[in-house]
């Protein structure tokens, strides 16, 4: 790994901004208010015009067309996000991540201990 005061590279703010990403949904509201639903979609919009990566932000702009946020619940957005990586792990030839362990992943932690 480099040294903190290097600049990132691609895949360590990858890294960073999924840690952000799956957070956020694992702790965003269960019965979310109206404008909490459209301020999250707008949010995620927003990533996909400022992300500093250009490809990673045109790929994600892309997939916001055809895979609308889906910002009903926790529960629902934790998924959403998972299939948004599940996309980005496809396209990278990385292994599918299982979209049912979200909660141990990101916010219970897992009963072992482990962090992956
Ligand atoms: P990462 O993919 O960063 O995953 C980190 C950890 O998250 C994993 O160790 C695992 O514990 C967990 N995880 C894995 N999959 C899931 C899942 N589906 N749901 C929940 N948790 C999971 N890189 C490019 O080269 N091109 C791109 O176009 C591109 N687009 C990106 C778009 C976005 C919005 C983001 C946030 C990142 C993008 N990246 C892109 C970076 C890329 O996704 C990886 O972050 C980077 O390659 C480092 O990969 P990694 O193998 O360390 O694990």
């Amino acid at each position: 790994a480099q040294a903190s005061n290097c600049p990132l590279s691609t895949e360590e703010l990858g890294r960073s901004t999924w840690a952000f990403l799956h957070t956020m949904a694992a702790y965003y509201p269960d019965q979310p208010s109206y404008t909490q639903q459209h301020e999250m979609t707008q949010f995620l919009h927003l990533l996909g015009k400022f992300y500093p990566c250009v490809n990673c932000a045109k790929n994600l702009r892309n997939r916001l067309r055809t895979k609308k946020p889906d910002t009903r619940s926790r529960k629902k957005l934790s998924k959403w996000m998972c299939l948004l990586h599940n996309d980005v792990n496809t396209m990278l030839g990385k292994p599918q991540y299982d979209c049912s362990q979200m909660d141990e992943r990101w916010r219970e932690g897992w009963k072992n201990g482990s962090c992956d």
